[in-house]
């Protein structure tokens, strides 16, 4: 099966989840850690059904499902019956997102609980991070942002920091561009990128990322910090 729907309670804060894992995706993010789900899929309605099993077989050990990738809005058909099955069964429902598909938000947000997104760079800086990107990320993640905020869906954002790909500036950059109920900083880990390389730069030691978070000015209130060595620390939270 292309989804391998995933156990997890680490995905939806304070919740047991299924994650499901939609391949495909239009960024090649230098740090994936998802490679295997880069390249873009058809699903067979049996594919479908197993999914479904899945969700019926640990009913009663979930509270949500986060749909997750790749990027999940590439098969906003499929998106839908997933929430379709979720609201059936009185489920939380999370999407992660890299935001750059506002017009799929914008079709599924009034079923949504959670929407996690990346913001991988500063906004129009997207060519650090990834050979492939839109020129117009700017807008919209603009655009998918605003969606969200509108309909008051709990909105977390999070970027992952690659010292050799980022510097603190940018993070300060990106974070005053944004509006969120959350932000996460998320130490890079350098097992299993997309881009090989990577596997040789050195994981960020968590002293440095404390340093950048604590220098943010921000009205965010709600400021995270994900380690290896000190797990998801909370920085603030108003
Ligand atoms: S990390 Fe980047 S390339 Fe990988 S699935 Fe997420 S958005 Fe796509």
């Amino acid at each position: 099966m292309n989804i391998q729907p995933t156990y997890s309670s680490l995905d939806y804060p304070g919740k047991m989840a299924l994650v499901l894992f939609i391949p495909g995706c239009d960024l090649r993010c230098k740090y994936c850690h998802n490679p295997q789900l880069l390249k873009n899929e058809k699903f067979a309605p049996w594919e479908l059904e197993e999914v479904f099993d899945a969700v019926d077989e640990n009913i009663d050990f979930i509270d949500a499902i986060v749909i997750s990738g790749g990027e999940p809005l590439l098969h906003v058909d499929v998106v839908k019956k997933f929430i379709k099955k979720a609201k059936k069964e009185n489920l939380l429902i999370k999407l992660d997102t890299n935001g750059l598909h506002p017009d799929g938000v914008e079709k599924v947000i009034k079923s949504l609980d959670y929407v996690a997104m990346d913001i991988k760079a500063p906004l129009d800086e997207y060519y650090k991070i990834s050979d492939v990107y839109p020129k117009n990320a700017r807008q919209l993640i603009t655009r998918s942002i605003d969606i969200i905020r509108q309909n008051k869906v709990f909105l977390e954002c999070r970027t992952t920091y690659v010292p050799t790909l980022l510097t603190k500036d940018d993070v300060v950059n990106l974070v005053s561009d944004i509006d969120c109920d959350m932000y996460t900083l998320q130490q890079f880990r350098n097992r299993l990128t997309f881009d090989s390389s990577l596997a040789n730069v050195t994981e960020p030691n968590p002293e440095d990322l404390l340093e950048i978070v604590q220098s943010l000015d921000t009205q965010i209130p709600e400021i995270h910090l994900k380690s290896n060595q000190f797990g998801n620390q909370t920085i603030k939270k108003q």
